[in-house]
């Protein structure tokens, strides 16, 4: 096929912002596509490989420029000069081939394949004398294209098509072509996207096999695929409500989703987004070698960073820069180590495990993977409808410096790529309220000596009223960027007023943020009001006490909780 009908094709998609527009066009467009020229369904993407595949066009607009100048023979002063004008280097390309061919008259001859092949040669070129050998596989092409594939060529190497379309749109598209718009096939397409992340080989299938061969795209062990993602719900209530009985509960852990492949010896590890990062993490390699059974899996995982001294969990931020990190690796392996907490499983010796019910892929889980804590775990799992116990565990969560928890319902399959109303997270709002702190507890244990639980308050016109105690988001390790227990313990002691048994009460000197997730009415404090999830933030020594949250302040906020 020639390139020329698939621009004429883009310049009619972007001629509508329609979407049901845009899906009539596409659809005929995809019945009448041969079969030989699938992958040009890539190219609707701004892609020349599958989603999963990280080869990239990647190329830079200085060079678009270069090419620009080099198939026109005009000077790049003046390309620059006009892609000012115009805010698009393509129609600039289109512009100034038009007056070419006026003048050379070429004859033309560039087609799907050409230009696919000369496209994918790009990401390969390494080394010396790249630049250049990329510049003269672009202008090749340019030199035989109409101006309106100088367009759309210019656009796509740059990575900014200008079409309008999604990933979802072109779902619809082929469920139209080929299903008769059917709710159902979308559904089916959607799916077989997700296990494949191939857009042209579900093109294929859909079209030569139907929905039957759709529904029996297996999953590919090495191959990334798009993990199932939660809904939120802001109570545990709301969350057994949803969910009904039949619930497993889980830390929701602050790291970094980690999914896992095995097949044979190869072990791969992807990120959610289908990157690659094996290389990053060795140490993980070497866990899956020799504490998880099996000759083939797919993992579904957390990695959560801990302090390598005090063993405490972290949160994700200080341990993000291993995922994107190539070099120096085993230094910082051995300052930011991770461990890996397996909640699901998706495929196992040669099954897939998508349609089996959660609760037997955790038992499977607990089969093959070899506990080694600070290595390689199966998630903590309660399984309760006991409101209580699901407090109690969702606060615990938050002790161990987690970020709340996720509620599962234990008979639903695993559904790849999509945001399911039978997994279910639940964490703290992100609410934040300035309170003074008026008293504070010693500590037991490893913090004894410090003080290690503190009273907070607001303010009522020139009085101080308690509104909670506040002991999460403090940590005993100096250097972590967080507050330490010692740190507060000094500034409090010079403030004492009365000290009686483990209590002191302090003058209101020091203030703080302190978010939470509700507001309750409490008869434990003078306010009246408790904090719910308290957790400290950072000492504001930028604030007076005049400006804290106030009484009015916080009856308000809870009037609003209520509403809604
Ligand atoms: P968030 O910003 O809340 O993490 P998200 O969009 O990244 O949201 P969601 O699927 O909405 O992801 O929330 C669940 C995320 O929590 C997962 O992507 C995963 O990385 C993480 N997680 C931590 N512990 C668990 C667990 N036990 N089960 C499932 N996911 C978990």
């Amino acid at each position: 096929m020639r390139y020329q009908k698939l621009a004429e094709l883009y310049e009619k998609l972007s001629s509508t912002t329609k979407r049901l527009e845009k899906i009539e066009i596409l659809s005929s467009f995809l019945k009448e596509l041969p079969e030989e020229d699938k992958d040009v369904l890539y190219l609707l993407l701004g892609d020349i490989y599958p989603e999963y595949d990280e080869k990239k066009i990647g190329i830079s607009n200085q060079l678009a420029i270069k090419a620009i100048s080099k198939a026109t023979g005009i000077p790049n002063a003046k390309i620059i000069q006009e892609w000012k004008f115009s805010g698009d280097l393509g129609e600039v390309s289109k512009k100034l081939t038009k007056n070419k061919k006026q003048v050379t008259l070429q004859s033309h001859v560039l087609t799907i394949n050409k230009v696919l092949e000369n496209l994918r040669k790009l990401p390969d070129l390494v080394g010396k004398g790249t630049i250049g050998k990329k510049l003269s596989l672009i202008t090749e092409l340019l030199t035989s294209a109409t101006p309106l594939e100088a367009l759309y060529l210019i656009r796509t190497l740059i990575g900014d098509l200008r079409i309008g379309l999604k990933e979802s749109t072109i779902r619809e598209s082929i469920s139209s072509a080929f299903f008769n718009k059917d709710k159902e096939a979308s559904k089916i397409i959607q799916e077989a996207i997700d296990k494949t992340n191939d857009i042209s080989a579900v093109f294929e299938i859909a079209k030569e096999g139907g929905l039957k061969e759709l529904k029996k795209i297996p999953l590919v062990v090495g191959k990334p695929i798009k993990v199932m993602l939660a809904q939120k719900v802001s109570s545990i209530k709301e969350g057994f409500k949803a969910l009904g009985e039949n619930v497993g509960i889980e830390y929701k852990y602050d790291g970094f989703r980690l999914i896992i492949h095995k097949k044979e010896k190869e072990i791969k590890l992807f990120t959610r987004r289908l990157e690659n990062v094996t290389l990053q993490f060795p140490e993980v390699v070497e866990y899956i070698r020799e504490y998880v059974k099996g000759d083939s899996f797919i993992l579904d995982t957390e990695a959560v960073g801990f302090d390598k001294e005090t063993k405490e969990y972290k949160p994700f931020q200080e341990i993000s820069q291993r995922i994107k990190r190539k070099y120096n690796i085993e230094k910082l392996q051995k300052k930011l180590p991770i461990e890996i907490q397996v909640f699901d499983i998706i495929y196992y010796n040669g099954k897939s495990q998508l349609k089996e019910p959660f609760k037997k892929r955790t038992t499977l889980i607990k089969k093959i993977v070899k506990n080694h804590p600070k290595k390689i775990v199966y998630a903590k799992q309660i399984i309760t409808n006991n409101e209580k116990k699901a407090e109690e565990f969702y606060k615990k969560s938050l002790e161990d410096n987690q970020e709340g928890i996720m509620m599962k319902n234990l008979d639903a399959v695993y559904q790849p790529g999509s945001r399911v109303g039978h997994m279910l997270k639940i964490k703290p709002e992100e609410r934040d309220f300035d309170l003074v702190i008026t008293g504070a507890e010693y500590g037991t244990g490893k913090r004894s000596g410090w003080l290690s639980s503190f009273i907070l308050s607001c303010r009522d016109k020139d009085k101080f009223l308690e509104i909670g105690k506040v002991g999460t988001g403090i940590t005993e390790k100096v250097g972590s960027g967080k507050v330490t227990f010692e740190e507060l313990t000094r500034k409090i002691k010079p403030l004492t007023i009365k000290e009686k048994d483990r209590q002191v009460t302090i003058k209101p000197k020091i203030v703080v943020t302190i978010t939470y997730q509700e507001i309750q009415k409490s008869q434990n404090y003078s306010s009246g009001f408790a904090l719910r999830f308290p957790r400290f933030t950072t000492l504001r020594p930028d604030r007076n006490t005049k400006d804290i949250t106030t009484l009015s302040e916080v009856k308000i906020d809870y009037g609003k909780q209520k509403r809604n």
